[in-house]
């Protein structure tokens, strides 16, 4: 099929945008690679695209304020391949898990979160991270904690007048430790089910942790384990920490699974093998990020 006709306008500003967006049945589109899918099936017919990739100051992947500002235009392949992304592990992790080389060549990580997939990979990070995200709109800017952003599948906080300019993802601090996995069909497709991890361990014995699960449910659903892995790292007696801790997080996952697991199965997944990934990968992961954290402690405590 081929989109239902629609303009093409491409400003030069901000300020432009907001104006376009201030149209009835305008949308905005950055890389367009979930857009565009959307436009030729006509699950969408916006009166108006406005293409925001003119806008110099939207292409400023920068480091402020101890994170990394990226705006909308940024690829998330810029972000991978960019050197100070090394100091966001979590983010590094992910990147390569969303779609393919070519599609992170042209999508944005903004784009990415305005489009809210419940599947998708930056979501999560941006909820396990606590990142920052800039919307602006004729009545000023607004800054959205990722926590209040995602509302429910593909739905946002921002308004069809209102456009994100940029997200913040903060730095790594000492002490914190970050796992990811998702399981795919193929690699490149959608998860089936995903997890991002971040453990702080200033206290090695009284860890703070937070689970994101992805794919399972309409938004990225957040769970704080911190008690749940305190218990499980003060246990003893398997051959390794990584282990010995999972060892003991296996009943608690599956707790966590039965929890956040509200998706109707489907062709490619039912619901208990949603919940099956869940436990895996969240006790796996939670374990390899503690021992991230407290490496250099571990052996000297
Ligand atoms: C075959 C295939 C596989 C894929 N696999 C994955 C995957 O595994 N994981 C994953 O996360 N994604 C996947 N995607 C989606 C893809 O990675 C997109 O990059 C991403 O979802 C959207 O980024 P974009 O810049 O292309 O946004 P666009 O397609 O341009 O826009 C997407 C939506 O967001 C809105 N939008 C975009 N930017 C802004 C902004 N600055 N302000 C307000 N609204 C905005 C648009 O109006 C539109 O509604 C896949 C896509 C395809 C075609």
């Amino acid at each position: 099929m081929k989109p239902a006709p629609f303009e093409y306008v491409r400003p030069g500003s901000v300020d432009d945008v907001l104006s376009e967006l201030g149209r009835d049945g305008a949308k905005v589109i950055a890389g367009g690679q979930s857009l565009v899918p959307i436009l030729a099936m006509r699950l969408a017919r916006p009166t108006t695209l406005v293409d925001i990739n003119a806008i110099g100051d939207l292409g400023v992947l920068t480091s402020v304020s101890k994170g990394l500002h990226v705006g909308a235009t940024v690829r998330q392949r810029a972000v991978q391949h960019d050197p100070t992304a090394a100091r966001i592990p979590l983010l590094r992790m992910a990147l390569p898990w969303v779609g393919h080389r070519e599609l992170r060549s042209r999508g944005t990580v903004c784009g990415s979160l305005a489009h809210a997939d419940s599947a998708a990979e930056l979501p999560a990070v941006a909820c396990c991270l606590d990142a920052t995200i800039t919307v602006a709109s004729p009545r000023g800017e607004r800054l959205v904690a990722a926590s209040e952003f995602f509302v429910a599948a593909m739905t946002t906080s921002v308004q069809p007048d209102e456009l994100v300019t940029s997200v913040h993802f903060p730095y790594a601090t000492t002490n914190q430790g970050f796992g990811f996995a998702e399981i795919a069909r193929r690699h490149g497709d959608f998860a089936l089910a995903g997890v991002a991890v971040r453990v702080d361990a200033r206290d090695p014995f009284r860890p703070t942790a937070r689970v994101v699960c992805f794919g399972v449910s309409d938004k990225p659903v957040v769970r704080d384990v911190s008690a749940w892995l305190a218990s499980a790292v003060a246990t003893e007696g398997a051959e390794t920490p990584e282990m010995t801790i999972r060892a003991s997080l296996s009943d608690g996952s599956a707790d966590l699974a039965d929890d956040v697991v509200d998706t109707v199965g489907d062709a490619h997944g039912s619901t208990a093998y949603r919940r099956q990934l869940i436990a895996a990968l969240s006790s796996r992961e939670l374990a390899r990020a503690y021992i991230r954290a407290t490496q250099d402690q571990v052996e000297t405590t």
